[in-house]
C-alpha cells in the first residue's frame, strides 16, 4: 500500500471530479497504481476487471505496448508544437487521414481540441459560425436533451439536462432548450408502443421549436446513446425522424459520439447504428483510448464552406487551442485507430456485445431487482428497481446502485453507477470469458445488496 500520506493528501488537498467532496474527506480515494490489460490494481495491491474501461475511455486496455512506444517516439522527435497561422505536424496531418478514413462525413473537414467538453463547446462556436455566415445570426438558440451529458465547461454544462450539473451553479442556460429523452421504459405512458412514443417525442419538440421560433434555433446536440444519463438507448426510428424534423426547420443536427465513436454502438459511429447522417459530430475518450487528452469535431463540406467564406470575411477563424493538433497526442489518436482498423473494433465490439447481451439476460432479465437491461454494441446499462411490476425506483437516500457499485469492487470488478443504473462499457480487448466473469461479478453484487436489503 502507498504511504498513508498519500491517502491523506489526496483527503486534504484535491476537490475531486464528480464527487461528493464531504463523503471524499470521510472516505478517501480509491489509488490506482497499475493496469495491464483490462484489469487495473489499487495501493493495497488489489486487482479489478475495468469493466467500464475507466471513463468510457481506455478502449485497449490500459497499458498498450504500441501506443506507449509512439508516444515516447514522438516525445523524441517533436514533443510540441501548434497549429495556429497555418502551422501543422506530421502526427497530426496522420490523424487527419486517419479519421477521415473512417468519418460517415465525406468530404469532411477536421477540428482537433483536447476533450469532449471543448469539442462541444467548438460544435456550438461553428454552429453559430455558420448561422451568422448565411446571415441567420438570430439562430442562436440550442436544443438538447433531460438526461443529456455533454461535458463540464460552461457550455458543456449548460448543454448537459441533468439538475446535478446545474444545481447552484447559476447556470446561463436562456438559450437552451430541453426536449424530452428517449427512454421507452420510463418516460413512455400505460400501453404506448415505441413507435406511439417517438412520434410524440417528435410532436412534443416540435411545439418546443415553433413555441421558440425556428429562426431563433441554430441547432440540436444530440448522444445516439445518452452515457452518463443511464445509458439510454433510444427507440430505432427516433433519429430519422428528429433528422426530418430539423431539416423542416432548418436546424443543425449535431451528434455528440464522445461515448459512442468507433465502435461502441456495433458501428463506426452510433449515427451509422441509428441511421442519421449529422451536420457535424465530436468524438473524444476513445479518440485516443484515454491515453491522452485528445477530442475532434468533424464538419460536412457543407457548413467548412461557409465557414470557410466567413473566416476570410473576418480575416481569420477566430477559435482554436494551444494543444489543438498536439504531436503527441495526435501520434498517440493515429495508432489507436490504426489498431481499432486492425482489430476490426465493430466486428469485435458486435460479437462481444452479443456475448455480453446473452450472458447479462441469463443472469438478470428475471431478477426482481432488475427493471430494465439496454444495450447496443459494447455498452450496456442495467437498472435497478425496487418493484419489477411496476419499475418503482428505490429512494435515492437508500443509494442502492452505489452500493451496487461497491460490492462490484469487493467481487473485483469495478463498474459505474449513475444513480440505480450501473454502467457496462467493457475495454474492446476484453475476452469472452472475461464479459462472463463481468456479469457473473455484477450478479453476485446484485445478491449481496438484495440480502443487505431484506
Ligand atoms: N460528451 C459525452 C457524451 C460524455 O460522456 C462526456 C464525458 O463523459 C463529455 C461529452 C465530456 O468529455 P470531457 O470530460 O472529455 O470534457
Amino acid at each position: 500500500m502507498l504511504h498513508n500520506s498519500a491517502r491523506a493528501i489526496d483527503m486534504k488537498l484535491h476537490l475531486h471530479s464528480q464527487t461528493d467532496p464531504r463523503r471524499h474527506e470521510q472516505e478517501g480515494p480509491l489509488i490506482i497504481t497499475g493496469g495491464e490489460g483490462v484489469y487495473v490494481r489499487d495501493d493495497a495491491g488489489r486487482r479489478y476487471m475495468e469493466g467500464m474501461a475507466g471513463l468510457w475511455t481506455a478502449s485497449l486496455g490500459f497499458n498498450d505496448a504500441r501506443l506507449a512506444a509512439v508516444a515516447s517516439d514522438q516525445f523524441g522527435r517533436l514533443a510540441n508544437y501548434h497549429t495556429f497561422n497555418h502551422r501543422s505536424n506530421e502526427a497530426c496531418i496522420d490523424l487527419m487521414d486517419q479519421i477521415a478514413s473512417v468519418s460517415p462525413l465525406a468530404p469532411c473537414k477536421i477540428f482537433l481540441a483536447n476533450s469532449g467538453s471543448e469539442a462541444n463547446d467548438s460544435m456550438i462556436k461553428l454552429a453559430w459560425y455558420y448561422q451568422a455566415a448565411r446571415g441567420k445570426p438570430g439562430k442562436r438558440r440550442i436544443i438538447s436533451r433531460k438526461g443529456a451529458f455533454h461535458g463540464s465547461t460552461v457550455m458543456g454544462a449548460a448543454l448537459s439536462g441533468l439538475p446535478h450539473m446545474h444545481r447552484s451553479f447559476n447556470m446561463a442556460t436562456d438559450d437552451i432548450l430541453y426536449a424530452g429523452k428517449p427512454h421507452h421504459y420510463r418516460e413512455a405512458r400505460p400501453g404506448e408502443s415505441e413507435e406511439e412514443f417517438v412520434d410524440r417525442l417528435i410532436h412534443e419538440l416540435e411545439a418546443i421549436i415553433l413555441q421558440a421560433d425556428p429562426d431563433s434555433v441554430a441547432a440540436m446536440i444530440a448522444e445516439p446513446v445518452m452515457g452518463a444519463g443511464g445509458v439510454i438507448v433510444p427507440p430505432q426510428g427516433y433519429f430519422p425522424r428528429l433528422r426530418k424534423l430539423l431539416d423542416k426547420y432548418d436546424i443543425l443536427l449535431l451528434a455528440d459520439e464522445v461515448v459512442c465513436g468507433f465502435g461502441r454502438t456495433g458501428n463506426w459511429f452510433g449515427s451509422q447504428t441509428f441511421g442519421f447522417v449529422p451536420d457535424m459530430f465530436s468524438v473524444a475518450k476513445g479518440l485516443s483510448s484515454g491515453y491522452l487528452p485528445i477530442a475532434a469535431v468533424v464538419v460536412s463540406d457543407k457548413l467548412y464552406q461557409a465557414i470557410a467564406d466567413e473566416g476570410q470575411r473576418n480575416g481569420v477563424f477566430g477559435h482554436g487551442f494551444t494543444y489543438s493538433g498536439h504531436p503527441v497526442t495526435s501520434a498517440v489518436a493515429a495508432e489507436a485507430l490504426r489498431i481499432y482498423r486492425e482489430m476490426d473494433v465493430v466486428a469485435r465490439a458486435r460479437s462481444l456485445g452479443e456475448r455480453m447481451r446473452t450472458r447479462l439476460a441469463e443472469a438478470l432479465a428475471e431478477h426482481p431487482m432488475v427493471g430494465e437491461i439496454r444495450s447496443v454494441g459494447l455498452i450496456a446499462g442495467v437498472e435497478l428497481v425496487a418493484d419489477r411490476a411496476t419499475g418503482e425506483s428505490f429512494p435515492a437516500e437508500a443509494r442502492v446502485g452505489a452500493r451496487v457499485e461497491r460490492a462490484c469492487r469487493a467481487h473485483g470488478i469495478i463498474l459505474r453507477n449513475m444513480g440505480d443504473v450501473l454502467a457496462l462499457c467493457p475495454p474492446y480487448v476484453i475476452e469472452p470469458e472475461q464479459i462472463d466473469e463481468l456479469v457473473q461479478a455484477l450478479s453476485f453484487a446484485i445478491e449481496d445488496v438484495r440480502d443487505e436489503l431484506e
